[in-house]
């Protein structure tokens, strides 16, 4: 699914054809509620996946962006296993940036085990800030954005969310969304090999983090999210007076 000069608010940026739905599946659902228009770039086909094809793999991304009422879904054709910081990733990740001038992307945090969901992250750090400075990749011909603005997906125990959505509406469209990559993930009658994401509890593990997330802000579910910068709060009572859970 492609749409050219389609103009987008938030850009989630992730490895693998199923990453974005499970990382920000339920934000992007909420995004889309609220009237922002939203996409999903992926920067590889999932080609090196124990399970399914990149064609089956192509028509599950599509499936779930319908689910997730995307405007648009991109792939990136980076090589699956071997996504890295390069001058020619970072140019791809700028024209796609400067094609669609998105004022939020979303992607994976730098501390993340897997080494292509790490570099995305890198990719995407780099590329947004080189997308603003107008004399990088000039002789393609597109005008330079103004930064736009970052959010890391939090995985890892390690890094304290710098907020968490309450998705507590969301959570059955984004595992509905999950689903759709049917050749990734439980399904009783598959002949393919067995992998972690694979096996029955893993579905569960994610809705369990979802509850965890919400618990933390005293709602039915959340998505938690690290940015680097400092938040700018227009206003401290209404964020502050929102529900929190003080055991959190
Ligand atoms: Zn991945």
């Amino acid at each position: 699914m492609t749409a050219e000069n389609l103009e987008l608010d938030v850009l989630a940026v992730f490895s693998h054809p199923d990453d974005a739905e499970l990382s920000v599946g339920a934000t992007l659902l909420k995004l889309k509620s609220l009237g922002y228009r939203t996409g999903v770039l992926d920067m590889t086909r999932g080609e090196m996946g124990t399970r399914g094809t990149p064609e089956i793999r192509a028509a599950e991304a599509s499936e779930a962006a319908r689910l997730l009422k995307l405007d648009v879904r991109l792939n990136l054709e980076q090589p699956d296993g071997h996504v890295w910081l390069t001058e020619e990733s970072r140019t791809a990740l700028v024209r796609v940036l400067r094609a669609y001038r998105p004022k939020l992307v979303l992607t994976a945090h730098w501390d993340d085990p897997h080494p292509d969901h790490a570099n995305t992250c890198r990719i995407v750090r780099e590329g947004a800030r080189l997308a603003s400075m107008r004399r990088y990749d000039e002789a393609h011909g597109q005008a330079a954005i103004k930064m736009p603005s970052i959010a890391h997906a939090v995985y890892s125990r390690r890094v304290i969310p710098s907020f968490i959505v309450d998705v507590s509406d969301f959570v059955e469209g984004k595992m509905a969304a999950i689903r759709a990559h049917a050749s990734q993930f439980y399904s009783p009658g598959s002949q393919e090999p067995q992998t972690r994401i694979s096996e029955q509890g893993f579905l569960n593990q994610i809705e369990y983090r979802l509850r965890y997330n919400g618990s933390l802000i005293g709602v039915a579910a959340g998505e938690a999210f690290y940015v680097r910068e400092a938040l700018n709060v227009a206003d401290p009572f209404a964020l502050l007076t929102r529900p929190m859970n003080i055991y959190s």
